[in-house]
C-alpha cells in the first residue's frame, strides 16, 4: 500500500534522486518488493575552459592561466576580458581570436 491505496502486484514505481522517500506498507496478501538503486544522475559538465588563439599570430589566452602581465586572473571567462584588450604578439583586436581545442 502506498498513499493509502493498494497495489496490485507487480506495480513499478520509480523515485527519482530529488523526491522523498517512498513509503510503502504491506498491504492484504503481504509485501515482496525489489528495490534496484540507480546511480545518481551524472552532474552537467564542470565548464570547460576556454583557450582562444589569435588567427593572426597564434598566441593563445588560456583560460585556466589568465595572463599575469595584464592583471588577468587565472580563470577569468572570455567574455569578461575587455573588449579594448588586445593580442600581447600582434595587436589584434579580441575578434580576431578564435576557440581552439587543446
Ligand atoms: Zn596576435
Amino acid at each position: 500500500m502506498h498513499g493509502g491505496k493498494e497495489h496490485r502486484s507487480l506495480a513499478i514505481v520509480f523515485v527519482a534522486h530529488d523526491e522523498g522517500a517512498f513509503t510503502a506498507q504491506a498491504g492484504s496478501s503481504g509485501l515482496e518488493g525489489i528495490v534496484l538503486n540507480f546511480p545518481p544522475p551524472v552532474h552537467p559538465a564542470v565548464e570547460k575552459l576556454q583557450t582562444m588563439a589569435c588567427k593572426l599570430c597564434s598566441f593563445v589566452y588560456d583560460q585556466g592561466e589568465g595572463y599575469k602581465p595584464d592583471q588577468i586572473r587565472p580563470d577569468t571567462p572570455w567574455e569578461e576580458i575587455p573588449e579594448t584588450w588586445t593580442c600581447q604578439d600582434c595587436g589584434a583586436p579580441k575578434s580576431e581570436f578564435e576557440e581552439i581545442d587543446i
